[in-house]
């Protein structure tokens, strides 16, 4: 079953309606947009220049700290097509930033990631994201209401509170950080709830955290629930959204995603990891590739659950923690899935050097017993393209909270 018929469209249609979308948003931008007017006379183009993806994927994307900095200088009503008192609502975020909703209907278009982790009418919801500022607990409300779930407001804290809310209501889903569920399944534990039996809850849906699948697992076996994430960000609701497949995140029908490189801001090709860059397809607060931060990747393999999106394969870092070494980016996110394979290594870190003009790798790693270096640079080498120096020294070596990837060059 499916939300919409969005969903399980071909390929080419959904481009075709996506370039629509997109097409809607950036006329609107060029017309109302404070922001975007700057960003085309800086590259000496308008609307009309763009015909396709690839024109598209050269506007230079926009920076969440120009947002906040020309909120700042201009107001949010530069950057709106109708006054801020015709929006529906006007949130305010860390940084801070203004984040407005427009009225559209679905405006954060959560309704399909809801309907695909199992989200049906009659469902009653603990929400535990907050109601205060922020959008995360009306943003995940309204879709709720949508389909047709009744919605317990309960927002974060007073964990006894929310157990009790748990044993004395019929509450089938949970909405809200899957390390807040945990707590409030510890806490209930240790007050002697049996949470399987006590709680008629049989599913969550989960985001504003990376889900580990260990986290996930802990989750589903203390509720004996499912739990699903979404991926989004405040000024775009939602991007991506798990099926029941899991495996990756379905890309959202009603916003385009790209995947892009850091530096350029131009897409990169299918696979690679780059950063995460979103077109929602609102035209109140018109946004026109909105960088995101968050790094990740594309699956374009066939999804069981019959759903065409293609899909992201999950979070991989903040563009921040990311440096470019011989032309490969150096993730430390990717790195980790190294240092997995050796459950013997206690701590990690990469350190990129510089030795008369050449760059290099070194990493230095902390383990108890001795490591196959000659194994271990091949394991490295497969995944992150680049061939390491191996210094291995004794646990406790390295600082507890010592950066993963430390750039020791020097740019004159
Ligand atoms: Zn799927």
């Amino acid at each position: 079953m499916y939300h919409s018929v969005y969903e399980t469209e071909p390929r080419e249609k959904r481009m075709k309606r996506k370039w629509k979308g997109v097409r809607e948003v950036v006329l609107e931008a060029e017309h109302s947009s404070g922001e975007f007017q700057a960003r085309l006379e800086a590259m000496g183009a308008c609307a009309r220049d763009f015909k396709g993806w690839e024109d598209f994927g050269k506007i230079p994307p926009l920076r969440k700290r120009d947002i906040i900095q020309w909120q700042q200088e201009y107001g949010l009503g530069w950057f709106l097509k109708c006054q801020p008192g015709q929006l529906s609502r006007v949130y305010q975020s860390p940084g801070p930033i203004f984040d407005p909703e427009g009225m559209d209907p679905d405006y954060w278009a959560w309704s399909e990631a809801f309907f695909a982790a199992g989200f049906r009418p009659g469902d009653l919801t603990q929400m535990t994201f907050s109601y205060h500022m922020t959008p995360a607990g009306l943003m995940f409300e309204q879709p709720l209401r949508d389909i047709g779930c009744g919605v317990i407001p309960a927002g974060p804290g007073n964990t006894d509170t929310q157990i009790e809310l748990l044993t004395r209501l019929p509450v089938t889903a949970f909405v809200g950080m899957a390390s807040y569920l945990k707590e409030i399944g510890e806490r209930a534990l240790a007050l002697g709830v049996d949470v399987r039996e006590d709680f008629a809850l049989e599913k969550a849906y989960v985001a504003a955290e990376p889900l580990s699948e260990e986290l996930r697992g802990d989750v589903e076996e203390m509720f004996g629930i499912t739990v699903r994430e979404g991926y989004g960000t405040a000024d775009v609701g939602c991007v991506a959204y798990e099926c029941t497949e899991r495996g990756g995140l379905h890309l959202s029908n009603y916003r385009h995603v790209e995947i892009c490189d850091p530096t350029t801001g131009e897409p990169v090709p299918d696979g690679d990891i780059g950063e995460v860059v979103v077109t929602p397809f609102f035209t109140d607060y018109p946004l026109v590739r909105l960088a995101t931060g968050d790094m990740s990747s594309i699956d374009a393999s066939v999804c069981a659950c019959g759903r065409t999106a293609r899909k992201l394969t999950g979070w991989k870092g903040r563009v921040d923690d990311v440096t470019k070494v011989k032309g490969q980016f150096v993730y430390p996110e990717q790195a980790s899935t190294v240092f997995a394979r050796y459950p013997d290594v206690s701590g990690w870190q990469i350190l990129v050097k510089n030795d008369k003009g050449r760059d290099f790798l070194v990493v230095a790693v902390e383990t108890v017993t001795s490591l196959n270096t000659k194994k271990f640079c091949t394991d490295f080498q497969s995944v992150m393209k680049l061939k390491p120096v191996v210094e291995t020294c004794a646990p406790g070596t390295l600082p507890e909270d010592a950066p993963r990837l430390v750039d020791e060059r020097t740019f004159d």
